[in-house]
């Protein structure tokens, strides 16, 4: 699997895979970090989207994620899903993290896109640890590309040398 997955330092929403992922949150209707760029990025026929998204099926539950188009970004499409707030550790944060990588995932090969940027959901202004989320997105990932031919190629696109680091080393210990 490891030759299907590689860990790039930068701005995801520069991105030309087939698919970015937005890590958003439940009302889908935009917020900081990642979710703003990608919006600011993308123009306005992704908040629309977004709100047709919420007009079909309401929020967006944790560890959920929907499809929509990708306005001007180089992408295809965007996947929004929304990681879990960290509390403790006991409200099932690992399992609702490790959910939203793997919808993700089933988005994209369902709909037949080839290539997918993650960027390391939770880990921003949602305060999960950094190492044990990204054992999860790694571990999660892997997972399911033994199983899928599709996404061909994945990609974690890190913004800081602390996430790059952390995929880096978890990358060199997959098989
Ligand atoms: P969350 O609410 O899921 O924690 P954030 O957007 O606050 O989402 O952070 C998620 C991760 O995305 C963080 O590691 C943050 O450094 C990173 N990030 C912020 N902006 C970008 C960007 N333009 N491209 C890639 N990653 C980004």
């Amino acid at each position: 699997m490891k030759s299907r997955i590689e860990v790039v330092q930068g701005d995801i929403t520069r991105m030309t895979t087939d698919v970015i992922v937005n890590a958003a949150n439940s009302s889908l209707m935009g917020g900081g970090g990642v979710d703003g760029a990608i919006h600011r990025a993308a123009g306005p026929a992704l908040m629309e989207a977004c709100m047709q998204v919420r007009q079909q099926q309401g929020t967006c539950p944790t560890g959920h994620a929907v499809i929509t188009v990708a306005g001007n970004l180089p992408a295809k499409a965007v996947v929004h899903t929304v990681g879990p707030v960290w509390r403790d550790g006991d409200a099932h944060e690992a399992q609702l993290l490790s959910d939203a990588y793997r919808n993700s995932l089933q988005l994209v090969c369902d709909n037949g896109y080839k290539s997918v940027a993650f960027p390391a959901i939770s880990t921003g202004i949602y305060g999960y640890p950094k190492p044990a989320a990204a054992e999860i997105a790694v571990n999660t990932v892997s997972d399911y590309l033994t199983r899928h031919a599709l996404p061909e190629q994945v990609y974690f696109v890190c913004y800081d040398e602390e996430n790059t680091r952390l995929y880096q080393r978890l990358l060199a210990q997959l098989s």
